[in-house]
This record gives structure tokens, C-alpha cells and sequence, in this order.
């Protein structure tokens, strides 16, 4: 339900291909195909992906496999299912066996990194796992305050930096080291935000990630890479540019309820062969829904 409501601004925007198929009669497939297509891309589907699902459709009608309005929806409904989940192993969270799980949350400034750890955090403590924060942004002044004001809301623990001017990766392996001698289950490792097209910070979070790695060698066992729902495509660059950077294991899409652009879901998956393992739909402490397949294109073409 949760999901269904977060991806209103889309469903609205798609809705146009239900209508298109109401009417759908053969000798008129090929406009309205033309039609669908431009209703995927409106929604950010991307040219690539929203010409594979036209293909594929316009094959299966060619063919005389789909005959009507429906079956073609059963049918666009289920290449996308598939597009989710051909390429990628799991959408869920790879923690354990060895304790603490270390995730890394990685991302540019604005994205809603802070507020997925405390989503995050929420969700865990409520299963009873034992979360220290590590405020791993020391660049951005406010970052930390932000990060402590989570940790209260969601009764987690935090290492934050010591000193004049702590180094991001040094309070990462701090943390770490921590979660081990206090017996933590889950460290979330904040990082700095700043623009992933300038080299040094980039070389930054590679020494972030070698910090956490010395301090736990089975750390980190997730970077999940935050993407802002809102720029649509606009964020495929970035999340190729991160995954080169440091190896992405996981997607979290946020700020899905206040766009229209929710198709971006399917085409950074289709492109970059990553799983979305969470959206972000929402400001509040649960609006962080774990991602599925199959409820997302039912929330998306009911
Ligand atoms: P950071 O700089 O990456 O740590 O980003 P923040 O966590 O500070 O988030 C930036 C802004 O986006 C804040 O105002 C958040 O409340 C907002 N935000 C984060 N996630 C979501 C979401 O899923 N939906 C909505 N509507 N807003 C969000």
C-alpha cells in the first residue's frame, strides 16, 4: 500500500498506456505502440529500455501471441518484471555471517543518504539488531549534528570524528573497530556527498572503503549507492561513475513520491545490471520500502 501511494506521480503519468489499450485493435498496433513508447519515456524509462519493451511487445502481436488490450498489459507488465530481475542476483541485503554487517551508504549531497540510514536504522531496530552509525561526512559541517539527531530518533549508537579536522576513513575504521569490541550487529557507514566528478573525493571514498576493509576484512558487505528518484535519468552517469569508483552492490532510489520519473527504477537496473534494494518514498522514518519486482509494476500499472 505504502508502495502503491509512493508512486502516484508515475502511475498518473502511465496511466495514458492503460487508455491507449482499451482501444487497442490490430490494424491500428503500430500507432499506439508508437504511443506506449512515448508514455515509457516520459516516465524515464529510457530510450534503450523502452525500446526493448516495444519490441518485445510488437513481436508477440506480430506473431499473433497477444491479442487484446489486456493480454498485451499482462504482457508489458511481465517484460518489466523481467528487466528488474534477469540480471541481478537478489535485491535483498547481503549481511552476514560474520558480525558486525558493515553497509556503506555512498552518494552526492542532497540525495537523501542521512535520511536512508536513519531509515535504515529504524527498520533494523525494530528486528532487534544492535546499529552503530559512523558519521563518515566530515567534509559538510552540518553533517554529523544530522546524522546524531537520527541516531536519537531511531536509538542507535554513532561514532562521530574527533578533533580539528577528522579524516572521513578514519572515523570509518573507528567505527568498525568499535562494532566489533561492543559487539554491534550492523555498522552504517555515512559518507561525504561531495560531486562525483572531482577526482580527489572520489580517491577519498576508495580510502574510506580500503579503511573499512583493513579494520574488518569482511567489510563493507553492502555500498549501496543513493540516487535522487527526482533527476529522472540524469542519474545513470553517476551511478556508473560510482560503481567504477568503488563497486555499487545495491541502488536506493529516493524521492520516488514527488516524481513522475519512477521508469528511471527500471532503466539504472537494465543498464547497469545493479539491484534497487530499497526506494525512498518519503520523508518519514518508515518510507523506505525494500524493493519488489513485482509489487513495483503492479504499483505502477495497477
Ligand atoms: P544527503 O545530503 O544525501 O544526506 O541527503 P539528506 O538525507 O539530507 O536528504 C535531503 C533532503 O531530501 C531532505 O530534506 C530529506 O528529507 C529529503 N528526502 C530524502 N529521502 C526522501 C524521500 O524518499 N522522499 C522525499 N519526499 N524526500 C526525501
Amino acid at each position: 500500500q505504502l508502495l502503491f501511494s509512493g508512486f502516484s506521480k508515475t502511475r498518473e503519468n502511465l496511466a495514458v498506456i492503460d487508455e491507449l489499450l482499451t482501444y487497442w485493435n490490430l490494424s491500428d498496433s503500430e500507432n499506439i505502440l508508437d504511443e506506449l513508447e512515448e508514455a515509457l519515456l516520459i516516465s524515464d524509462f529510457g530510450p534503450g529500455t523502452a525500446m526493448k519493451i516495444v519490441e518485445s511487445l510488437r513481436k508477440d502481436i506480430l506473431n499473433a501471441t497477444l491479442k487484446s488490450g489486456p493480454e498485451i498489459k499482462v504482457a508489458l507488465k511481465k517484460i518489466i518484471v523481467r528487466l528488474l530481475t534477469e540480471k541481478v542476483s537478489t535485491t535483498e541485503l547481503q549481511l552476514g555471517p560474520s558480525r558486525p554487517s558493515v553497509i556503506m551508504i555512498v552518494g552526492v549531497n542532497g540525495g537523501g543518504k542521512t535520511t536512508t540510514i536513519g531509515k535504515l536504522a529504524h527498520r533494523f531496530n525494530k528486528e532487534n539488531v544492535k546499529v552503530l552509525m559512523a558519521a563518515g561526512d566530515t567534509f559538510r559541517a552540518a553533517a554529523s549534528e544530522q546524522l546524531e539527531v537520527w541516531a536519537e530518533r531511531t536509538g542507535s549508537e554513532i561514532v562521530v570524528g574527533e578533533g580539528l579536522k577528522p579524516r572521513p576513513a578514519t572515523v570509518l575504521a573507528e567505527a568498525v573497530r568499535q562494532g566489533v569490541e561492543r559487539d554491534f550487529d550492523l555498522v552504517l557507514c555515512d559518507t561525504s556527498g561531495r560531486l562525483h566528478t572531482n577526482y580527489n573525493l572520489m580517491e577519498e571514498l576508495r580510502s574510506c572503503k580500503r579503511a573499512v576493509t583493513k579494520a574488518l576484512p569482511s567489510a563493507p558487505n553492502e555500498v549501496l549507492l543513493v540516487l535522487d528518484g527526482t533527476t529522472g535519468l540524469n542519474m545513470l552517469p553517476q551511478a556508473r561513475e560510482f560503481n567504477q569508483v568503488i563497486g555499487v552492490t545495491g541502488f536506493v532510489l529516493t524521492k520516488l513520491d514527488g516524481t513522475a520519473r519512477g521508469g528511471c527504477v527500471v532503466s539504472v537496473v537494465d543498464e547497469l545490471s545493479i539491484p534497487v534494494k530499497f526506494v525512498g518514498i518519503g520523508e518519514g522514518l518508515n518510507d523506505l520500502q525494500p524493493f519488489d519486482a513485482e509489487a513495483f509494476v503492479d504499483a505502477l500499472f495497477p
